[in-house]
């Protein structure tokens, strides 16, 4: 499993992990649950979506500093992904930016 915003956003279902909330894809940005800052990595179980309001609410500190709680324990998934991304035909210059920025393997 490509370690891919898109994946992170399919297993998250599209939700904020803090508050539920699903303003969908525009509005979603990825939380590092332990900060960078504080020596977090990117990788599966220290990744989350989180809506924008709680992403400025949690700012650079752990749920645990900022007493907030995550819904369920980030884990790498298990399913396989309905279709390869490779398979995803490019259309347009534009499509290709679009699609290299939801697949590509975000650095562990
Ligand atoms: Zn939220």
């Amino acid at each position: 499993m490509t370690f891919s915003r898109r994946n992170i956003f399919k297993r998250d279902h599209y939700t904020c992990q803090y508050c539920g909330a699903q303003p969908g894809s525009e509005e979603l940005t990825l939380d590092h649950v332990v900060p960078r800052a504080q020596g977090g990595v990117s990788s599966w179980d220290n990744c989350v979506l989180a809506c924008m309001a709680c992403n400025k609410r949690k700012a650079d500190r752990t749920p645990e500093q900022a007493r907030m709680h995550l819904r369920k324990k980030p884990l790498r998934p298990t399913w396989k992904p309905l279709y390869a991304d490779h398979e995803v035909r490019i259309e347009s210059w534009s499509k290709f930016i679009s699609e290299a920025y939801w697949n590509v393997t975000l650095r562990e």
